[in-house]
């Protein structure tokens, strides 16, 4: 790694999704290198990736009539829309699953050299220092795990070491907020009680809970149930963008107190503040965002969780290779080399040593 850009460990990413999609190219394009999507290993070096948080992301069964993704939302009068995802049914989540996971060891199994599969935080430690890209397995919307949990143990096995309970929909668990602008976030009921149940069993097994896509009511509900540092990925701040998906200032007040962190999604979405999804969003955005963060929570619990190869990204941050650009701006704002590092490494260390116990 060059002094240029400390080696950054991400907080969330698509990119399983992605590139074992029928558009994604699969295990050579990744490992070799493609135009397509936003993460592969040679864009992840330039970069400075060191480690991700890549997602199993469970899209719905194509049926020629609902778009994966909210790039259709229904607008209404004034700029103002909001989109809810329909639920997916457990067969076809748990196959899909299963595809991934398999489509995952092949990349695994076929490129040591270049990949590493993260389960403690020494595996994490070495990736910030040499040139094997960690991945730490997690799981976006847990459609594929049933109420009474039994896969639970099985996929922590196979190296799962974070789940977010909810995606955007509702399932067994709790329900996701829906995409909505402007918004708050406190729409529908909490978590139930197999989604209580839930995070219990991550706090037992070293599993890190992800409140990102939860609402309100199951923010609150994973706050008062888990006795780990409260994580969320990827989102912004909804004092700067109220996006639905975004953290209040208490909320972001709450994370801190527990000794957790935020990781800035960089989905333009959710930074711009007018509802659009453009890459015309000049990189101070994210910054703006991440400094907001640290206004309200200091500089110990902030992170960076890209949202890349399942989000719009702006033109300055438009694949992994631009990360420095990132850096480079926070410099020029005056941050100080300390504080880098805690945003791009040293906070997930320590939240995930506390977390993991491994
Ligand atoms: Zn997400």
């Amino acid at each position: 790694m060059t002094t240029t850009s400390p080696p950054i460990i991400d907080g969330h990413n698509d990119t399983l999704t992605f590139i074992f999609s029928d558009n994604g190219g699969g295990v050579s394009s990744f490992i070799d290198g493609t135009e397509e999507g936003h993460i592969d290993l040679p864009r992840a070096r330039r970069g400075g990736l060191a480690a991700g948080f890549f997602a199993v992301f469970i899209r719905e069964r194509p049926t020629g009539e609902t778009p994966p993704l909210p790039d259709g939302p229904d607008r209404s009068e004034r700029g103002h829309w909001t989109f809810t995802p329909p639920p997916i049914e457990y067969a076809w989540a748990a196959e899909e699953t299963d595809r991934l996971l398999a489509d995952f060891d092949v990349l695994l199994s076929s490129s040591p050299e270049a990949v590493r599969l993260i389960r403690s935080t020494d595996d994490l430690a070495a990736s910030l220092c040499d040139d094997r890209l960690g991945i730490i397995l997690h799981i976006e919307g847990c459609e594929m795990i049933s109420p009474d949990l039994h896969e639970l143990i099985p996929l922590y096995e196979r190296g799962l070491r974070s789940l977010g309970p909810v995606w955007s929909r509702p399932n067994c668990f709790g329900t996701g907020i829906r995409f909505g602008w402007p918004s708050s976030n406190d729409v529908g009921p909490g978590l139930t009680p197999a989604g209580r149940n839930l995070i219990a069993a991550c706090n037992e097994t070293g599993i890190m809970v992800d409140l990102s896509h939860l609402n309100f009511r199951g923010f609150m509900d994973v706050a008062s149930i888990s006795d780990k540092p409260l994580v969320a990925t990827h989102c912004g701040c909804h004092a700067i963008a109220e996006s639905a998906r975004n953290l209040t200032d208490d909320q972001l007040g709450v994370i801190a107190d527990s000794g957790g962190l935020v990781g800035c999604n960089f989905f333009t979405g959710d930074l711009r503040g007018d509802g659009e999804f453009g890459a015309d969003m000049p990189l101070s955005r994210m910054a703006e965002h991440i400094e907001h963060m640290v206004d309200i929570m200091g500089d110990a619990h902030i992170a960076l969780g890209s949202d890349f190869d399942g989000a719009d990204m702006c033109e300055e941050m438009r694949d992994v290779s631009c990360l420095p650009n990132l850096i480079k701006l926070l410099r020029d704002r005056g941050w100080r080399e300390e504080s880098l590092r805690r945003l791009c490494s040293d906070n997930w260390l320590r939240v995930l040593r506390e977390t993991w116990q491994l």
